[in-house]
């Protein structure tokens, strides 16, 4: 049987620490859905940079030669999202300390939603652990530069957004 994991997240943009994790997530699992899912916290924000129609084009963008890769939208539930599509996983990434309270948390509560679906954390890459992309939406605000962060579809889309 195929193992599938789902990586759900804003991904307000996608950024190279989230493709480390997909890309280290793909020697584990058969198939990764990439879940643009709206978070109600961020969602209130008036900090969105990119739709959700936009964040999808651009993961598929960046992994469009992997075809273990698909990308979809989620309004709901995560775990409500992995019954519905023969999920058995939910990959998260981990960064400094600060991710920590927060993930441990959701895992808890969706295991306790779902108990077959377990949460998978990978620590994140060492040139990626300070990255967020509500940082790099910080640092873009005031405009710096963020080339060395995110994969090349993104830099060309802030570039467009930009001008
Ligand atoms: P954020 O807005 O905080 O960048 P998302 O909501 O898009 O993140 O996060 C989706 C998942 O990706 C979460 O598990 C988050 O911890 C993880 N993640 C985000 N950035 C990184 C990174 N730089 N390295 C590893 N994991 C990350």
């Amino acid at each position: 049987m195929k193992r599938i994991a789902m990586y759900p997240g804003s991904f307000d943009p996608i950024t190279n620490g989230h493709v480390d994790i997909i890309d280290r997530g793909l020697r584990a699992f058969d198939e990764i859905v990439v879940v643009v899912a709206t978070n109600p916290r961020k969602q209130e924000s008036k900090s969105s940079l990119f739709s959700v129609d936009e964040r999808v084009k651009l993961i598929r963008e960046v992994f469009k030669d992997e075809p273990r890769i698909r990308v979809d939208i989620s309004t709901g539930l995560i775990m409500d999202y992995a019954r519905d599509n023969g999920v058995s996983a939910v990959l998260r990434g981990l960064r400094a300390a600060g991710d920590f309270e927060n993930e441990f948390m959701m895992a808890s509560m969706n295991r306790g939603l779902n108990p077959e679906v377990d949460t998978f954390f990978m620590v994140t890459g060492h040139d990626w652990f300070f990255i967020s992309s509500s940082i790099l939406k910080e640092v873009l605000q005031f405009g710096g530069s963020v080339a060395e962060y995110v994969p090349s579809p993104v830099l060309e889309a802030l570039g467009k957004k930009r001008s």
